[in-house]
């Protein structure tokens, strides 16, 4: 190897010591020099250099000295990381308001607006007016602020992260999109782009209720059904990045026609879309029921079930089988630890869907008597996209896996 070989060699170990680094900091309340060398099994001179580049970043800070070891010698300093640092922005492109939000590194949500969706759908007219809307959240940040370092977007749709390009959405209709490209170029940050069930399965293993968890599928029951798998410790994507896509698995024959073309979709027996159609009909040809077809939502049908009407519950029961049996397919496909259910259909009727979503699962697990799968609720709501989505930014810059953003 020449010498420009080990040069890069040197810097790539380097890059790869401080994600490591900064990966265990972000775990701790603090941690001195000391413990992050042994915890890493780098060298104090390493570990010293690591911790300069990380200060002088603003990343790392000091927190005084701690206590000294049982067998004496100086206080150690101590350290922990500063998610104040820097920000991001983050955005959650949806045709019913898009979200937008300023989150430091911690991903906390600083400020958060919503953009009216407008009248087209074409990419010109939605990118125009999500520029806008980052442009002023730009302009509107104090030059003394801590920096903004780029811009995370979830999109309803397949995306290639890599390049920020959307491949296909259906909703949106747009086939080859380079959304990262554009907004990158108009904004002046880094711009890094993904499906948003993606980026809210990745806010869920980073700061919702499958932190930790390795190998987990994320469920969102929306407007559509989508899904997002963690497949040890990494997002799955497949050979075209449009991997999960079990909302599109016809499930009923002859059932409704899905946008996709194909009939008894998954998708139109759960999702927004396909539900409320199949209640009209329904509430139409009941005399018992207090629900109007002409005003139907998915509250009211929640609201209806909750006190006993019985389209209502008959309705609610449908999506929870359906969707039990899409948990156990999703279960006995990649063998997760858990499977997360989210998406505003979900969040509307989760107290009636859960354990009945549970139950409906249950029998259809293979050797279920020898394994402990969980069935949970997203506990982020409606944040969860623009976490999700500057959690993309932090780890393309730091490189960190997403158990340790
Ligand atoms: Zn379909």
């Amino acid at each position: 190897m020449n010498d420009r070989g080990f040069a890069s060699d040197a810097r790539l170990s380097r890059q790869v010591n401080l994600g490591r680094a900064l990966a265990l900091i972000r775990t701790r309340p603090f941690i001195s020099q000391t413990e992050m060398a042994q915890e890493l099994g780098l060298s104090k001179a390493t570990v010293t250099d690591i911790v300069g580049a990380l200060k002088r970043d603003g990343l790392l800070e000091s927190v005084g000295r701690g206590e000294a070891s049982p067998a004496g010698g100086r206080r150690p300093r101590l350290l922990r990381f500063n998610p104040g640092a820097a920000a991001i922005i983050g955005v959650e492109l949806d045709m019913s308001g898009t979200k937008l939000a300023l989150l430091d590194l911690g991903l906390n949500v600083l400020q958060r607006q919503s953009i009216p969706a407008p009248p087209k759908r074409d990419a010109d007219a939605v990118l125009a007016r999500l520029i806008s809307g980052i442009r002023n959240c730009i302009d509107a940040h104090p030059p003394k602020a801590p920096p903004i370092l780029g811009v995370g977007i979830g999109i309803p749709g397949a995306v290639d992260p890599e390049s920020g390009v959307c491949l296909f959405a259906a909703k949106l209709g747009w086939r080859g999109v380079p959304v990262a490209e554009i907004v990158s170029r108009r904004c002046g940050l880094r711009t890094v782009v993904d499906s948003e069930v993606r980026n809210r399965a990745m806010a869920e293993c980073s700061r919702g209720v499958a932190k930790g968890v390795r190998n987990m599928a994320y469920l969102q029951v929306a407007g559509g059904l989508g899904c997002a798998l963690m497949v040890d410790g990494r997002m799955y994507r497949g050979a075209t990045n449009r991997a999960g896509e079990v909302g599109h698995n016809p499930v009923v024959e002859g059932g409704p026609v899905c946008a996709c073309g194909l009939k008894g979709c998954l998708q139109m027996l759960t999702s927004e879309q396909g539900v409320l159609p199949l209640l009209k009909a329904r509430v139409e040809a009941s005399k018992d029921t207090q629900l109007n077809p002409k005003k139907l939502t998915l509250q009211g049908l929640f609201d209806a079930a909750t006190v006993g009407d019985p389209v209502a519950l008959g309705m609610v029961n449908d999506i929870a089988r359906h969707l039990g049996a899409g948990v156990a397919r999703l279960i006995n496909t990649i063998d997760p630890e858990m499977v997360v259910l989210g998406g505003r259909v979900f969040e509307a009727g989760h107290g009636l869907l859960l354990d009945n979503v549970r139950d409906a699962a249950q029998p259809l697990i293979f050797d279920r008597a020898s394994r402990s799968v969980r069935i949970e609720a997203s506990t982020l709501g409606a944040d969860s996209g623009v976490m999700g989505a500057a959690a993309g930014v932090y780890q393309r810059l730091f490189e960190v896996p997403p158990a340790f953003l």
